[in-house]
């Protein structure tokens, strides 16, 4: 059992560090609640004790002070629907004098929700005096925003400072991302595989790096794979290529190859004449791409090759798409591989998600229950995989 579900909040008031940045469309209705429906577990067993709850998120990027399109005010009928039967308020500052008489009045199985944190800059600057002020409103720290755990702001890191270490915790959600995230780095039943997709090398070469400690297999997929063909000498067509990463391509397969890594490369793409939807569309070698055409998802040979690799793992992370799987005709090689990763799931391999467009794909094929766990924290979890230790994590294990 973990520090917090042991934890007794009766008649505490908890400070929780929440993640609501949801995505709100013109009319300020929420799009995606996911983030929110993620902390309700956290939220209701803190409730369920008999403590009370102020509850603090940031929304979006204000950048001059308190603007209207961020206020968290959009979110209280939705978290009041939420959370059913409880009363929840709203203070229109998250420090100040509202926010401080708002959580002295708050009661057992109440709930207090703060405006907007970065309306003040000195939360993402990790404002000590901010911090503290925050730090009054409750007696009980709980961060469970994994999402922002790899940011050392005021709300996220700072603020455990002002907490002895048997007042700071994890929530539920945080905890789950971070039990899942370390069995995968450091408890990995083997054979591990790590299928990295995505556009550009550059965005993945510090979790690849990483990786090829860890990983018994690496698949490389999405965009990203046609700088490791055309590094090979390879001709790519006018796929996506960043001709500068080629030397450090060419280093990762050989320190791959020296450490005993299988890195998996496409074999064939299907390939477009043109970036969109409409376009033509035939397959070919993914080391042979005529001129003018562009290779924007795997295909059947390299989705028959990846699935043999992943129905024989036992631990799989996947991080980025396999193609432009945002246009049907370049979907395929994404879906394939999240049914492959959903049937080894199924034969009993521990299966990790994370990193926001992987994410929108397993739930788009609704496949996300088909998974053992998908995060809910994309450059959060993308750092931790980077082999970073992240602030909002380490600020709370501080003694
Ligand atoms: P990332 O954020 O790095 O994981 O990249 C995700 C994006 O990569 C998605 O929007 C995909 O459409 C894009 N992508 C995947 N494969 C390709 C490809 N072959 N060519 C161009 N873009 C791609």
């Amino acid at each position: 059992m973990s520090f917090f579900s042991t934890y007794n909040f009766s008649a505490k008031k908890a400070l929780i560090r929440v993640d609501f940045n949801v995505p709100l469309n013109e009319n300020f209705e929420i799009t995606d609640d996911t983030r929110m429906t993620a902390t309700m577990p956290t939220i209701k067993k803190i409730l369920a004790d008999g403590g009370s709850v102020i509850l603090m998120s940031h929304l979006g990027r204000p950048k001059d002070g308190p603007t209207d399109k961020y206020s968290l005010k959009h979110l209280v009928i939705h978290l009041k629907t939420l959370l059913g039967d409880v009363k929840v308020d709203f203070a229109n500052d998250c420090i100040g004098q509202e926010a401080i008489d708002k959580s002295a009045a708050l009661q057992s199985g109440e709930v207090l929700l703060l405006e907007n944190l970065r309306f003040y800059k000195e939360e993402e600057k990790g404002d000590n005096t901010f911090a503290e002020k925050l730090s009054k409103l409750g007696n009980v720290y709980v961060n469970d925003a994994f999402g922002t755990a790899h940011r050392a702001h005021a709300s996220t890191a700072v603020i455990a400072d002002y907490f002895p270490a048997d007042k700071k915790m994890f929530g539920l959600l945080m905890e789950a991302e971070v039990i899942s995230a370390e069995k995968v780095l450091h408890s990995a039943e083997k054979p591990f595989t790590a299928i990295i997709g995505g556009a550009k090398v550059s965005d993945k070469i510090l979790i690849i790096e990483n990786l090829l400690n860890r990983a018994t297999d690496i698949i490389i997929g999405g965009g990203m794979a046609y700088t490791f063909w055309k590094a090979q000498g390879k001709n790519i067509g006018n796929s996506l290529c960043e001709d500068d990463r080629m030397p450090l391509a060419l280093e990762i397969l050989a320190k791959a190859k020296s450490l005993g890594v299988n890195i998996h490369l496409p074999m064939d793409s299907t390939i477009a004449d043109k970036f969109a939807a409409d376009a033509q569309t035939t397959n070919c070698e993914s080391y042979g791409i005529p001129s003018g055409w562009m290779g924007l998802d795997i295909g059947q040979k390299a989705v028959d090759d990846f699935k043999e690799v992943i129905l024989n793992s036992k631990t799989i992370l996947w991080n980025g798409p396999m193609g432009v799987f945002e246009m049907e005709k370049f979907q395929n090689g994404t879906k394939s591989i999240a049914l492959a990763v959903a049937e080894a799931t199924s034969k009993g391999a521990f299966s990790l998600v994370g990193g926001g467009d992987s994410v929108a794909a397993v739930n788009m094929f609704h496949l996300a229950d088909k998974v053992s766990y998908v995060s809910t924290g994309g450059g959060a979890m993308l750092e931790y995989f980077e082999g970073k230790e992240l602030p909002g994590i380490a600020a709370v294990k501080k003694v």
